[in-house]
């Protein structure tokens, strides 16, 4: 037995969401916990069990069922289809996994699962144990739903009426909202989705959210009596931020794999914060013609790029451009996007702004030009530009596209000239800050401790 296994105090099962973005930062929470002395078991479906590696970091991975078990949400008609399947033959097999470890030294006394899968409650209450939802968004992302909810802001919003000023925020433009919000019609099982995590929130024993406490500041204020959230964020690993959890250098779970390993040595090779990293995470597909300006905006900077994008998505670049970029650019499928960002070559990083994203590069204190698609992105290109400045957000034209001439206007604001000099510096600070937070007695390390502390005073629900 090992020294972790030996201080074991209770058992917690993390039911994640079966993409990328989620994975990560519940996985990254389920090893948090163990390295204080909790059992922690990932559940996830069969088809992803297999790219997480976590028994090394002590986290068990086992297998839940979506109801498509060979790929997921591909093979289901539809997203209400597969959310449909996934309550129902997720419910019987969470409850199939935890029964597993009922009447042993490992029973499990809470649930922390991912706050897109609210079945769980009702599983945690079916089987008496305590159950904490993991909000894998902002806490400002989170609190416009429960405007929502609460009927502060109304759907659908008026593009060109004023937004009401809401508790905590900055004014937020049309712009600035998320998809789900702005158009609710084209994403209706995700809004669907979102307002039932909403309507049964105040059900869960806590509910975290991957923030933290400086980082959105004004609204944990503002919020701090009215809404259950804790903040214990950013979920990202211990060797980039506090260096506390020996051995803990990646998140341990890859849904793809470079086809290629040669990137860091490439990077090796250039001067200090010259390149440009670019990708748009793990679910964005790009238009055809944004993709050939983001290119030839890459082109007129000048400069060496790291561009990560999927094998099918390289059919969109022209050939004229891939036979342009000789040893300035790398156009890869996938790669270790922490190794990337903490590489010391890095000096700017074009991204989607997935909020995984978002957290890794203030972080790691890389300037950032936001190019937001959909979801949460929207909202936290604002962030990126006007609240913690460590950035810009690439505006689109009248057809939705940002221009080749717009993309190299930001990359010259965020890597040269005295907007430049602004911006490094809130880089510099916000590093230091998500350092903070997770560090021992940090914000987040204290609101992680006293919901152990809390969990082994109640232990079980039963008891
Ligand atoms: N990621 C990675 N390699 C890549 C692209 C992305 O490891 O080439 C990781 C990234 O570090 C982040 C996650 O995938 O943790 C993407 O999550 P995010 O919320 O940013 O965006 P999503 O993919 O959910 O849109």
């Amino acid at each position: 037995m090992n020294k972790r296994m030996e201080t074991q105090k209770g058992h917690v099962v993390v039911l994640t969401y079966p993409a990328q973005g989620h994975i990560n930062p519940l996985l990254q929470f389920a090893k948090r916990l163990a390295s204080k002395g909790l059992k922690a078991t990932l559940a996830t479906t069969p088809y992803t069990v297999k790219s997480i590696h976590a028994e090394p970091a002590g986290v068990q991975v086992e297998p839940i069922s979506d109801g498509f078990d060979e790929g997921g949400y591909k093979q289901a008609p539809s997203l209400q289809a597969y959310m449909e399947s996934f309550k129902q033959a997720g419910s019987r097999t969470l409850a199939e996994l935890i029964k597993k470890f009922s009447n042993t030294d490992a029973a499990v006394i809470c649930i922390v699962y991912d706050s897109m899968l609210t079945w769980a409650v009702d599983v945690a209450r079916e089987l008496n144990i305590y159950s904490a939802a993991f909000v894998p968004v902002s806490a400002t992302v989170f609190s416009l739903f429960r405007s929502i909810h609460h009927g502060h802001l109304h759907l659908p919003v008026n593009p060109q009426a004023r937004l009401p000023s809401l508790p905590g925020l900055p004014p937020l433009d049309f712009s600035d909202l998320p998809s789900f919000i702005a158009e609710p019609v084209t994403h209706s099982a995700y809004l669907t989705a979102i307002m039932e995590q909403q309507s049964i929130i105040e059900e869960n024993d806590w509910v975290f959210g991957n923030t933290f406490e400086e980082l959105e500041s004004e609204l944990a204020k503002a919020m701090s009596s009215l809404w259950p959230m804790v903040m214990i964020g950013p979920m990202v690993p211990s060797a980039y931020l506090d260096q506390q959890i020996e051995g803990d250098t990646s998140y341990g779970a890859s849904l793809w794999n470079p086809t290629s390993d040669h990137y860091l040595k490439w990077l090796d090779t250039k001067p200090l914060n010259s390149v440009i990293y670019v990708s748009f995470g793990s679910m964005v597909s790009l238009a055809a013609n944004q993709v050939e300006e983001i290119a030839y905006g890459l082109k007129a900077s000048n400069r060496h790029f790291l561009w990560i994008m999927k094998d099918h998505e390289t059919e969109k670049l022209s050939m004229e451009f891939l036979r342009s970029i000789d040893d300035s650019g790398l156009i890869l499928n996938w790669c270790n996007q922490l190794e990337v960002l903490s590489h010391w070559s890095i000096g700017c990083y074009i991204t989607h702004c997935g909020w995984n994203s978002i957290l890794e590069g203030l972080s790691l204190g890389v300037p950032m030009v936001g190019v937001p698609q959909w979801s949460d992105q929207p909202t936290n290109a604002k962030f990126v530009e006007d609240v913690w400045r460590v950035g810009k957000r690439a505006k689109t034209n009248e057809e939705g596209v940002v221009s080749r001439e717009e993309i190299e206007k930001c990359i010259s604001k965020v890597m040269v000239g005295e907007s430049s000099e602004e911006i490094k510096r809130s880089c510099c600070q916000w590093r230091e800050s998500a350092r903070r937070a997770v560090s021992k007695g940090g914000s987040s390390d204290k609101n992680i401790d006293a919901f152990i502390g809390a969990l082994l005073k109640k232990k079980s629900k039963s008891s």
